[in-house]
């Protein structure tokens, strides 16, 4: 049956030539890491912090840096030798934090959210950070720290010298959720040292379409052709830089969508835990060739269903 054929490809990820897609997890703290490993999770490729404090009691104020040592070491301990990149706090317009975001704007998603806020409140991102070194003290593990809502080289710059400020033992990376910065991604690589593409925002923002309404959901579909060249246009930039691109908003969950991506020049997909064994045994079944032309002939369209169609076929095809 379906589970068993599932069950039957296992492993990291990667395409039928073996050509390497690192198949990341999601989580939003200590209690996802179960359900991640469970699923071959070969690393974390988006800690989402915010929880934590969206969680703390009260959340009026920001854990300690104790309390945030410790749930940053329990997700560290679980994956030795492996890939755990960190996101640091991204409050503000659908994630509000009291001590954090502003009280009254008129467009949250458009104000200070993410890394702004952080910059605003400089302590709260140094302890962050403090607590992420503490936490990977003496463990085997690969910590790589990234920025959410990076929008040009002075922000990348900005979250670079606060981990350097902060003595951070971790790779610095910028999450690519702003469409100037998919535009700029070269600029923000001489800063930062890797990208992770947040097609969700990147898709809000591209459309204008706010990821909250129903309404607008049409413009939020990441089979968009203007978003895969955006997409395209930061995976190869990072190619040309020799840094990683990943992917970790939803899209990295479609299995045909993830073939696209990969054909599109993405380094590592992380996904919800329950998509991984989907993706992985998806992937498996085309070359690295064959996810190229599925990414050309989606590029190819003018809409998200046609361009879906399109890559379904060419996929289909061998
Ligand atoms: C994204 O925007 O795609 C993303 C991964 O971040 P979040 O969904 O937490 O905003
Ligand atoms: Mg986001």
């Amino acid at each position: 049956d379906r589970r068993a054929a599932l069950d039957t490809v296992t492993g990291p990820g990667a395409t039928a030539d073996g050509h390497k897609v690192p198949l990341l997890a999601n989580i939003g703290g200590p209690a996802d890491v179960a359900a991640a490993l469970r699923a071959g999770a070969e690393g974390i490729g988006l800690f989402r912090t915010e929880f934590l404090f969206l969680e703390g009691e009260g959340s009026g104020s920001a854990p300690s840096e104790e309390a945030q040592t410790a749930a940053y070491r329990q997700v560290l301990e679980a994956f030795p030798e492996s890939r755990v990149v960190v996101r640091v706090l991204d409050a503000g317009a659908d994630k509000p934090l009291p001590f954090l975001s502003p009280a009254d704007e008129p467009n949250p998603a458009l104000g200070v959210r993410g890394l702004r806020a952080l910059l605003a409140h400089p302590a709260v991102l140094e302890t962050q950070l403090r607590a992420l070194g503490r936490a990977a003290e003496g463990l085997p593990v690969y910590l790589e720290v990234m920025a959410p809502m990076v929008a040009d080289r002075e922000d990348a710059r900005a979250f670079a010298d606060a981990c350097r400020a902060a003595g951070l033992a971790a790779k610095a990376g910028a999450m690519v959720e702003v469409p100037a910065a998919a535009l700029r991604a070269r600029a923000l690589l001489q800063e930062v040292e890797f990208l992770s593409l947040g097609t969700n925002d990147l898709a809000q923002y591209t459309f204008a379409a706010d990821r909250q309404v129903g309404a607008v959901s049409r413009l939020q579909d990441p089979w968009q052709p203007a978003l895969l060249d955006l997409v395209a246009l930061a995976a190869e930039a990072a190619k040309a830089e020799g840094r990683s691109c990943g992917v970790c908003g939803e899209a990295a969950a479609d299995p045909l969508l993830a073939c696209v991506l990969t054909g599109l020049g993405v380094t590592s997909l992380s996904m919800g835990a329950a998509a991984i064994p989907y993706v992985r045994a998806t992937l498996a079944k085309h070359t690295l060739a064959h996810c190229e032309r599925a990414a050309a002939a989606a590029r190819a369209a003018d809409t998200a269903a046609t361009a879906r169609e399109a890559a379904r076929a060419v996929l289909a095809g061998g």
